[in-house]
Formats: C-alpha cells, structure tokens, sequence
C-alpha cells in the first residue's frame, strides 16, 4: 500500500498481531468505522489523542468539537504529526489523512470546519487511544 517508508515499519503479520481486527481493517486497509460506534466520540475529557498504531500524539482534546458526523472532529493536528494524499476513491475526490510516524490511515480531512482553521479532521475513533491530561 505504501511505497515510502515510514520512521516506524511493521510487516503485515506483526499490525495484524497488535491491532484488533477493526483497527486493522481501518488504519491499514484504509476502511471506515460505523458512525458514532466509537467511544471516544464522546470523550469530553483534557488530554491527547495518540495513534493507535505507533503512540505519536496527534490531536490535542481543546481542537476536537462535536461535528454530529458520528465520527471524532478535529479542527488541527499537533504539528507534523500527520501527512496527507489525495484519495479518488468511490468516486469522490477527498483528502485522506495518515499517521506521518507509522503511516496509518486514520481519515479524512474536509474544508468545511470551524474557525481559525476552518479544516474539519474527520478521524475514526479506532485509530487513535486518549491519554487524559493528569
Ligand atoms: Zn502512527
């Protein structure tokens, strides 16, 4: 799937080995979770939002806002931490959106968010663990 190489590489027996079935179907054959199936859609808590797949933080919880799309919403990464590609799948032209650490898939990422970015991160909650703010 990924021709670059990523700071951290795993074969395909050792992401199916620590990812649940659900997670591997999402971040590394780029699949879609159930809208509102995720628990962390509701996580209202401080704190961080890290790949599930490597632990790099990615989202801080003070950009995260309710999008009622059933999918977490994110209005910014933290910086660097994630890479785009353009994805023409299923007839639509969207941006999908990719742990730069491990390359994940973890969304997609539209135009029609609040201010300041005015970015909406579209992301499945399977693909990212909470680590509250102590
Ligand atoms: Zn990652």
């Amino acid at each position: 799937m990924d021709a670059k190489t990523y700071p951290v590489t795993r074969t395909d027996a050792e992401w199916r080995a620590m990812l649940t079935p659900e997670q591997y179907q999402v971040m590394r054959h780029h699949g879609t979770e159930r809208p509102g199936s995720c628990a962390l859609l509701h996580e209202k808590r401080a704190g961080t939002f890290t790949c599930a797949g490597c632990d790099q933080p990615l989202f801080e919880s003070k950009l995260k806002f309710e999008s009622g799309t059933g999918w977490p919403s994110f209005n910014d990464p933290v910086e660097g931490s994630v890479e785009n590609t353009v994805d023409r799948s299923y007839g639509m032209t969207r941006t999908e959106v990719h742990c730069a650490n491990c390359g994940s898939h973890l969304g997609h990422v539209f135009p029609d968010g609040p201010p300041p970015t005015g970015l909406r991160y579209c992301i499945n909650g399977v693909a990212l663990n909470f680590e509250p703010s102590a």
